[in-house]
């Protein structure tokens, strides 16, 4: 088997690998970059197949769906088999309804955890994964009698952190190379572990408790672990959880009745305008979601937890009085850097409090996968700092983008 990584050699985002055996060929995720400017096909790796026609290429698998794995998939020709979860294709179709620009192809070959599926000469094993993105998937490829393990996005310390403890009961055997995600690395100190979801519970409750009025929490609608930390620590304080609909069409869309839902008695739902079209557009809007105004939002204040975003913030302010009103920050600190959600609370007088841990595993936790998995080599993936894994990882072979090599 011949591998590429297309990118991610050094950099988080973006990823692509191309593999090849026997006169065939497929592709592992099509991510956009992170510092792409724009979701332009200038972004796609050169693959036979993807950027022109090419019958050896047989299609193309996504780990999960976070757009830094799936984001170039508007791109491809419109026929081309794509593989990935159900819930994750059924979550991106529903969010393409809210995004602006081309919607992407979503193919319709299905992963299925533990159960291989053939493309050609390729038999693709998906391992579902504890990761902030619903749906998450390692991948065991094997073609020619060598054997790949891309680990894909993960951790250990999320809401589905038993799945990561199943892989490492009982690991696939005679790996001859892993492609380790090292996302975090430098971004704690090696020994050192992210707090859990449920840690994030209890801080998130303590907050709520604290706050006189509203509080407003700003986290990913697709992160859906991060939702359920939200609605129990709503649920302990006896605060309900209002969503916008975005957030609980992509709950719907899960099609996972123990997960929080737009349409119980502790959740409600509110359309701000951003949202009104797709709001016409919903078959059995009231059923599905109990809708609630921005009158009843400022009365229910205290006894209230709001999902909320950036472009929300001016209605909910002319709306009515946010007295005590906190924000909460639960997302990468990177998306606070531009100072614009800052200038946008400190107009209105909303102190913000950080509350997040991190969608991917921390050092500790590559190394349990690794010694589990005992491949004959570690390739670096989907990190910043490949430089850092040889002093971490037995039988490290860093490659750079566009490398080809077997196995
Ligand atoms: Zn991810």
């Amino acid at each position: 088997m011949e591998i590429c990584i297309h990118r991610g050699t050094h950099e988080i985002g973006g990823s692509c690998v191309e593999l090849a055996h026997d006169g065939y060929r497929i592709a592992i995720d099509l991510g956009l970059p992170l510092d792409a400017e724009n979701n332009d096909p200038k972004w796609l790796p050169n693959i036979a197949g993807i950027t022109s026609p090419a019958e050896d290429f047989l299609g193309i698998i996504i780990s999960h769906p976070h757009q830094d794995h799936y984001g170039l998939l508007a791109h491809v020709p419109e026929n081309m088999p794509v593989a990935m979860g159900m819930a994750a294709r059924r979550i991106l179709d529903t969010a393409s309804r809210f995004m602006p620009g081309p919607k992407p192809h979503l193919g319709n070959l299905e992963l299925k955890d533990r159960q291989a599926l053939t493309l050609g000469p390729f038999a693709i094993t998906p391992f579902k994964m504890d990761h902030s993105a619903y749906d998450a998937y390692a991948l065991l490829i094997e073609a020619g009698g060598r054997r790949l393990f891309y680990s894909g996005d993960f951790r250990a310390h999320g809401r589905k952190a038993a799945q990561f403890e199943r892989l490492i009961a009982a690991p696939p055997a005679a790996i001859d190379c892993l492609l380790l995600e090292g996302t975090s690395l430098a971004r704690l100190d090696e020994d050192q572990h992210f707090d859990t979801e449920t840690d994030l519970e209890d801080q998130f409750a303590a907050a709520f408790k604290r706050i006189a009025g509203l509080a407003l929490v700003f986290a990913s609608g697709q992160n859906i672990d991060r939702l359920v930390t939200i609605y129990r620590a709503a649920l302990k304080t006896n605060r309900q959880l209002v969503l916008d609909l975005y957030t609980s069409e992509i709950l719907a869309a899960t099609e996972n009745a123990h997960l929080p839902q737009g349409h119980w008695e502790s959740v409600r739902v509110i359309i701000p305008h951003s949202q009104s079209r797709q709001a016409s557009e919903t078959e059995n809007l009231y059923k599905r979601h109990r809708c609630i105004n921005w009158a009843k939002l400022h009365e229910l204040g205290s006894k209230a937890v709001m999902l909320c975003r950036s472009s929300m913030i001016n209605q909910l302010a002319r709306s009515g009085n946010l007295a005590g009103a906190q924000a909460l920050y639960s997302m990468w600190d990177g998306y606070l850097e531009d100072g614009k959600l800052q200038a946008q609370l400190d107009a209105l007088n909303i102190p913000l409090t950080k509350i997040h841990t991190s969608g991917h595993a921390d050092t500790p936790t590559l190394k349990r996968l690794v010694a589990a998995l005992q491949p004959n080599t570690v390739t670096p993936i989907h990190s910043q700092h490949p430089e850092l894994y040889e002093s971490l990882f037995p039988n490290v072979v860093a490659r750079t983008d566009g490398q080809w090599w077997s196995i």
